[in-house]
């Protein structure tokens, strides 16, 4: 057990904010199955730039990218607060749960809004593993932050829709079964722009030509793609929810999302300060260790403060989503200052590994690549604040 260990276990002892023991419990199962996928695992796979099959694999087979889907339907029956503590401990071990973890929160809007027919026929198949729901695909080239803008078309023909558009940077669609997709069911009109939308669960394996992708080489490894759609036909009864709902379906299901993807995010920030304050305690130069310098132990004892703070907003976030209260504010800040935290943490760590830090050898450079964008995806900061303006200062609406 390192120092770090040791003072955060004496700091839980008593603390009304601590994890109950069910959580505890998960933790563990998950640090268990990481120990099987360390650093180097996720070192090769950055380098070739591949998907972490065996990984996600392991999360499937251990029930875990079921965590949301109901007990009957054959999942883990968990709310987010278990959730969140399942993809914190993955990135917290180092892994990368980016890969895999659309397929535990796109499966909210079948969960929500999917008809009982939809949930019987698609849902106990996600669970055993049978069937991947990891794309969902919203961004186009044209319109970016600003959705309503979206071009792809659903038509509907007889029993069926018939959907062309553009979609980019999509990710892991070559690795799904199923993709979620937004596309417009009427022309936007200026005074309802967010209707008109619709949410369809597209079959890939069904898709044939209709679905050409173009893989996009990114930052960090996580198979994105720009997507051409033409005369995709999808029966009318994969649609989710009402015709022209669409928005609203995917809004609901937008708070979720910042919640977990907040926890990946506190996740991200402990592992880099444990591995920099580990590393600065080791590493000598003039004779000292580099961690006795405060110049090296202030960027990562303030980072350290920031990701505590998040993670308490975290945690409250995914408390009242659970519990069915209103939580926009919440899920938007957990996502600001987790994702600004692991971001102080990164860099703070490759500054206490000077040269190391750029070092693929490492880890850092990696993990730093992959932090860095939950600060503009899924959706960017600026559209966080603009969203805490509006809605919690009560200020005028800026887009
Ligand atoms: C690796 C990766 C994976 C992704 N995976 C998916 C996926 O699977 N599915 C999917 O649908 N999308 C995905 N995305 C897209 C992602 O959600 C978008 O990149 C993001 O929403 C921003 O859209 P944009 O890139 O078009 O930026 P733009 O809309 O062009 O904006 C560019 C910048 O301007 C800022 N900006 C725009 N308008 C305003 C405003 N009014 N006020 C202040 N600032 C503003 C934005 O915040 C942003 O920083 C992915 C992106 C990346 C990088």
């Amino acid at each position: 057990m390192t120092p770090l260990d040791l003072a955060n276990q004496i700091a839980a002892e008593g603390d009304p904010f601590a994890d109950p023991p069910h959580i505890l419990q998960l933790r563990e199962d998950i640090r268990a199955l990481c120990a099987n996928f360390p650093d180097a695992y996720w070192r090769d796979l950055d380098r070739r730039r591949a998907y972490p099959e065996a990984f996600v694999q392991a999360l499937t087979e251990g029930g875990w990218l079921a965590a949301l889907i109901p007990e009957e339907y054959g999942g883990r029956g968990f709310g987010l607060r278990e959730t969140t503590a399942i993809l914190q401990e993955i990135n917290q071990q180092g892994g990368y749960a980016g890969p895999a973890h659309a397929q535990v929160y796109i499966m909210g809007a079948l969960l929500r809004h999917g008809s009982p027919e939809q949930k019987v026929r698609y849902l106990p198949q996600l669970a055993a593993g049978a069937l991947r729901l990891q794309a969902f695909a919203v961004t186009e080239p044209e319109a970016g932050t600003d959705t309503t803008r979206i071009e792809t078309f659903a038509t509907r023909d007889g029993d069926e829709y018939v959907i062309s558009g553009r979609k980019l940077f999509i990710s892991r669609v070559q690795h799904s079964d199923l993709m979620l997709l937004l596309a417009r069911t009427s022309p936007r009109d200026a005074a309802r722009p967010t209707a008109g939308m619709s949410l369809f669960l597209v079959d890939l394996r069904e898709a044939g030509d209709s679905i050409q992708l173009r893989p996009l080489t990114m930052m960090m490894n996580n198979e994105t793609n720009a997507v051409t759609i033409d005369r995709l036909r999808v029966p009318a009864a994969n649609l989710i929810g009402a015709e022209g709902n669409g928005f609203r379906q995917i809004l609901d299901g937008w708070n979720a999302e910042r919640i977990l993807i907040a926890a990946e995010c506190v996740g991200d920030g402990h592992w880099f300060v444990r591995r920099a304050a580990t590393y600065a305690s080791e590493r000598e130069v003039f004779g000292r260790p580099i961690g006795a310098n405060q110049g090296i132990q202030f960027p990562l004892a303030a980072a350290w403060a920031q990701i505590e703070a998040a993670d308490l907003m975290t945690r409250r976030a995914a408390a009242r989503f659970d519990a069915g209260l209103s939580c926009g504010a919440e899920a938007n800040m957990a996502k600001l200052l987790a994702s600004d935290a692991s971001w102080a943490a990164a860099n703070a760590a490759v500054d206490t590994l000077g040269g190391r830090g750029f070092d693929a050898d490492y880890d850092v450079e990696r993990k730093f690549r992959e932090t860095r964008l939950y600060r503009v995806a899924p959706v960017s900061n600026n559209l966080v604040l603009s969203y805490l303006a509006q809605h919690a200062l009560g200020m005028p609406r800026s887009y």
